[in-house]
């Protein structure tokens, strides 16, 4: 579904990503590991089109996603939760969802935030809300509530239902555990399986690589802005390579 081929993407003089590759296919949930600094939030930010890739291509389906800005990468079915939430903290949780819909705004014209309330009332926005209410009935109860007031784990919730929001066929997640408890970290990293059972790709950058990799079907270990090791979860979870520098004692 989601094809990278030898993406480079440099910051001045800091080459963030060299070369790196990988493939994610349809319906499953594909992890990316590694520790800080090794590039894997500027992987995920080429892929969405936040940040120009130097060199290399990226394909969706048999689309080149290459240089596309992120207006467009949402549009044609990425969705992405950016690492710190970035939530209108001042808006309500149920404008926050809005926004998330906002893609599809933009596909019918309709291009000023004047329309929302409006467009809102749209059946196939309407669904998408339900949608999103169903998996988190907090944010339904808390719709009018500010989101900077939400907890964390709400706030995460609602960074995940405003990407939903989008119907995306893909989501990107880039480290939705940092921070929350230990509980909601499996919450979080449940709720991923269920949505991959109910048919959503999923690339996610996560810390906690134990936690990742249990749950994924595939993964990815990056190192200095390279794809160091790659293989099926399982097979990660039992490289002594990823064990001792990744993993640690977690899994001895
Ligand atoms: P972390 O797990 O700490 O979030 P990461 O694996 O996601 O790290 P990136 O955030 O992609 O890594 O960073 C890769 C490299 O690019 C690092 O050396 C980082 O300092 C550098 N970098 C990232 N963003 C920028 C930026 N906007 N300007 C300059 N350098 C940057």
């Amino acid at each position: 579904m989601l094809r990278v081929e030898k993406a480079c993407v440099s910051y001045g003089r800091t080459n963030a990503l060299r070369e790196a590759s990988l493939t994610v296919n349809d319906g499953e949930i594909v992890t990316l590991i590694g520790s800080n600094g090794a590039g894997k939030s500027t992987l995920l930010n080429s892929i969405t089109g936040v940040v120009p890739l130097k060199s290399g291509h990226i394909w969706l389906d048999n689309k080149e996603l290459t240089g596309l800005p992120a207006n467009k990468t949402v549009n044609l079915g990425l969705a992405y939760v950016p690492e710190g939430r970035h939530l209108f903290g001042a808006m309500s949780v149920a404008d926050n969802l809005a926004l998330g819909s906002y893609c599809e705004c933009s596909r019918n014209r309709f291009h000023s935030l004047g329309y929302v309330g409006w467009f809102m009332r749209r059946p196939s926005v309407q669904a998408n809300l339900e949608t999103v209410y169903r998996l988190f009935p907090i944010l339904k109860e808390r719709k009018n509530q500010q989101a900077g007031s939400l907890s964390g784990g709400e706030q995460q919730m609602l960074a995940i239902g405003r990407a939903l929001m989008s119907n995306p066929r893909m989501i990107l997640l880039d480290e939705p555990s940092l921070g929350l408890a230990p509980n909601l970290v499996k919450e979080i990293l449940k709720l991923l399986v269920r949505l991959r059972d109910g048919g959503l790709t999923v690339l996610l950058v996560e810390q906690d690589a134990v936690a990742a990799l249990k749950i994924a079907d595939r993964g990815y270990v990056m190192d200095r802005g390279r794809i160091a090791i790659e293989g099926t979860s399982r097979e990660l979870l039992g490289d002594d390579r990823v064990r001792q520098a990744y993993l640690g004692k977690a899994i001895a």
